[in-house]
């Protein structure tokens, strides 16, 4: 017998990986000039210099047996030790490089921290609309339950009032993503300290912490607008890292979770956390990624294109008469549908070569997510589809 929820997973891609393979189809049938793919998140800006350079240095002087061989489980001390100076620096962080693990990226850390977190009854994890929608594969898969607090469709800012209506006593955390991914959005200071204020008190009231888990793929990917420290705000979090976005290397696959001096049964949790890569099989992040990080913390891709992709979409769209937040951070877009109905206005771009994910399965249906992770060029040519797509729903 095979498990028939894998064999459900594995062989229903995410709509967003099924728009991307249309869209690879369709690049063959009427050329690349004639498609116009906003689906992935993969990054257009490739790794800083200073990465691609040191990754020829240590190819070059680095013994092979080493280099490519095992890490210890929770990763190398060197990259630990330089990942607790660079959060030092930036953000006064206390954290000490025997409290962070070295992961396989974001996806990775994830759900390590979720299996490392179910205990007993107390296996509900709370996530904000809109969200990535594998936070549901990533919990559900772990021993999780996800629930979903409403969108706040206003600011898709934090919805506190939302939020505190979810939780009860069997609440392990809350999953939170700034900048978010579909809208954009960084959460205030002033929205985080509310939800530090509800969380500290439910967490007394149940008589347990309450952790928030904070995914930070796209902390550096910012356009001015400060991101807060989250631990700072409330010492029970998470820090789930990656350098997918930053440093352009989700191919690469690596990433950490940190634990802040702060968090309540640090000792305990970060034990935890080393079980639960061993028995997922997240052990041993790539060593020669490491060795990149260990050398390359506070290396940020250039942001330039997705900057001024962000710049030239925002203002063409709202003149058009399509509706968005200004995205202050990370590299999306997350535009009202025209119409109401995204699904259907997905469906009809599509037939005009423009691949947009309807927010469905972020946890925000009328709504659609725009990847401006593509070339400058790409963006302009777009932009006569876009005005043909709303004028079919006016
Ligand atoms: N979390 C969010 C919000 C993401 O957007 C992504 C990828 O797009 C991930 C996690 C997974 O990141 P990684 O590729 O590092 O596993």
């Amino acid at each position: 017998m095979i498990n028939s929820e894998m064999y459900r997973l594995g062989s229903a891609p995410s709509s967003i990986r099924e728009l991307f393979e249309y869209g690879r189809k369709l690049k063959k049938e009427i050329g690349d000039e004639n498609v116009f793919d906003f689906s992935l998140g993969n990054p257009s800006t490739p790794p800083p210099q200073a990465v691609l350079s040191e990754m020829e240095r240590i190819l070059t002087e680095s013994e092979p047996c080493a280099l490519h061989g095992y890490s210890s489980a929770q990763g190398d001390l060197a990259a630990r030790k330089a990942i607790a100076e660079d959060l030092s620096s930036r953000f006064g962080a206390k954290i000490s490089p025997d409290k962070i693990y070295m992961t396989c990226g974001a996806a990775a850390s994830l759900c390590i921290t979720v299996r490392a977190l179910v205990s007993g009854e107390n296996n509900e994890f709370i996530v904000q609309a809109p969200f990535f929608p594998e936070y549901r594969v990533f919990t559900e898969n772990n021993g999780g339950k996800l629930l979903v607090a409403d969108a706040d469709t206003e600011n898709f800012e934090l919805n506190i009032p939302a939020i505190e209506k979810l939780i009860n006593e069997r609440t392990q955390g809350i999953i939170i993503n700034s900048p978010n991914n579909p809208s954009g959005v960084i959460y205030s200071e002033r929205s985080l300290n509310e939800l530090a204020s509800l969380l500290t008190e439910k967490s007394k009231e149940y008589g347990h912490p309450i952790y928030i888990i904070s995914d930070e793929p796209y902390r550096e990917l910012t356009y001015g607008k400060r991101v807060p420290y989250i631990p700072d705000i409330y010492p029970d979090t998470v820090i789930c890292y990656s350098y997918s976005k930053s440093l352009s290397l989700p191919g690469e696959r690596i990433g950490y979770i940190a634990l802040p001096n702060g968090v309540s049964d640090i000792d305990e949790l970060y034990f935890a956390i080393c079980g639960a890569g061993r028995s997922l099989g997240y052990v041993c992040a790539p060593t020669f990624m490491q060795k990149i990080v260990a050398s390359c913390t506070g290396q940020v891709s250039d942001l330039t294109v997705y900057r001024k992709n962000r710049d030239n979409l925002y203002a063409a769209l709202t003149v058009m008469g399509y509706s968005c937040v200004v995205p202050d951070g990370a590299f999306y877009l997350f535009v009202k549908a025209p119409g109401g109905d995204a699904v259907k206005f997905s469906e009809k771009a599509k037939e005009l070569g423009l691949l947009l994910v309807p927010g469905d399965p972020f946890g925000c249906p009328g709504y659609l997510r725009v990847s401006y992770c593509v070339s400058e060029e790409t963006v302009r040519r777009s932009l006569p589809a876009f005005g043909r797509a709303i004028d079919l729903f006016q």
